[in-house]
């Protein structure tokens, strides 16, 4: 057992950014071995994929979805976990990122840096001494690379408080490792994308489940929503898109129709339900006849694009075969009806967004 009290005789305390995954499971398992005190923290940035579950998911969606994983892995090793929210500022970072996107539209450096300094805030309020992660030197790319680990340590104001065991013993030493509060022989040294060595830790701890994909986080690495995101960006002044127009970018087919207007379809009935919560002031159309998906139409409001909408909603009802299908408008407190020929697969597939 490694030491366990600080200098001045006070049990040792840190913060763990938990987010459920495997990885800061083991940071968590390494800093309990070292029997040290741990406060687990989790950031709801409005973008991760547990909550989107949460809030749309299919009837007999699988509920280990549902479940927030830190606070699951909190319960199994009894360690409180605060979840702090950070979505409001999380919105600047993602539509402004210094430190650019990743691979997608993941600003992952600055959602690192904002995280942290959270975290630091959270470790000075309960007089806390360091913050521990997950995280892997050069697992991904963007975000894990020795430099960018430096830039979260030091933008965060951290700096060597911010302790990685997974990876400790490749990096330079930390405040606690040189205090003598942390065991550096006991920390990992990992390194890249294989991920046996977590296997293999995580058999010597027992730990059979965790999150998948890690944490729940998050829907910013997601392709086809990084193309609906941009495709906004490029079409929106990015200083009025608010988190629901980011959050209807996770939601159904999107039919970019030209520069100034967009159509939104719901895939099932839970997304039309989110639709119909989300979508603000944007005129709504459904068949009238059939069952079928609820669209929003969203920019432009001119007689052309409300029937273009109108014969998309008809392309996704159960009269899509029919010559004429009618859809009620709603819209700005009034309502009207558009007979209207459904599209033809082939005469819209192009507009669709992926
Ligand atoms: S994947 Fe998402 S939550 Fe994770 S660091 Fe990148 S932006 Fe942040």
């Amino acid at each position: 057992m490694g030491n366990h009290s600080s200098p001045d005789g006070e049990r040792v305390r840190a913060v763990g950014m938990l987010s459920g995954g495997l990885d800061s499971t083991l940071a968590l398992a390494l800093m309990r071995e070292q029997d040290i005190d741990v406060v687990g923290v989790n950031f709801s940035t409005g973008f991760c994929l547990t909550d989107h579950h949460q809030k749309v998911h299919r009837e007999g969606t699988d509920p280990k979805k549902l479940r927030n994983g830190a606070l699951k892995i909190g319960a199994d090793f009894e360690v409180p976990v605060e979840i702090i929210d950070i979505a409001d500022e999380y919105m600047n970072v993602v539509k402004y990122p210094r430190y650019g996107y990743g691979t997608h539209v993941n600003p992952c450096v600055d959602c690192r840096i904002l995280m942290m300094t959270r975290a630091r805030e959270f470790m000075e309020k309960i007089g806390a001494q360091f913050v521990f992660t997950g995280e892997v030197l050069s697992q991904r790319p963007k975000s894990q690379h020795r430099d960018a680990l430096r830039t979260i340590s030091i933008q965060s104001g951290l700096s060597d408080r911010l302790v990685r065991p997974l990876s400790a013993r490749l990096l330079a030493p930390t405040w606690p490792e040189r205090a003598g509060l942390l065991d550096r022989e006991k920390l990992m040294g990992f390194h890249g994308r294989d991920r046996n060595p977590q296997f293999e830790l995580a058999r010597r701890f027992g730990i059979e489940e965790w999150e998948q994909p890690a944490g729940g986080c998050c829907f910013l690495t997601d392709a086809n929503y990084a193309v609906k995101v941009f495709d906004m960006f490029e079409h929106t002044d990015r200083d009025t898109v608010t988190r629901d127009d980011m959050l209807l970018c996770k939601v159904g087919r999107h039919f970019r129709l030209d520069a100034n207007a967009k159509v939104i379809v719901g895939r099932f009935p839970e997304e039309d339900a989110f639709l119909k919560n989300f979508g603000g002031a944007r005129p709504r159309l459904s068949a009238v006849d059939h069952k079928g998906s609820l669209a929003l139409l969203e920019g432009e409001v001119s007689p052309e694009t409300l029937s273009r909408a109108a014969r998309i909603a008809a392309r996704y009802c159960a009269g899509k075969r029919d010559a004429e299908v009618r859809v009620r408008i709603d819209h700005a407190g009034t309502e009207q009806v558009l007979e209207v020929p459904p599209y033809q697969p082939e005469e819209c597939e192009a507009w669709i967004l992926r």
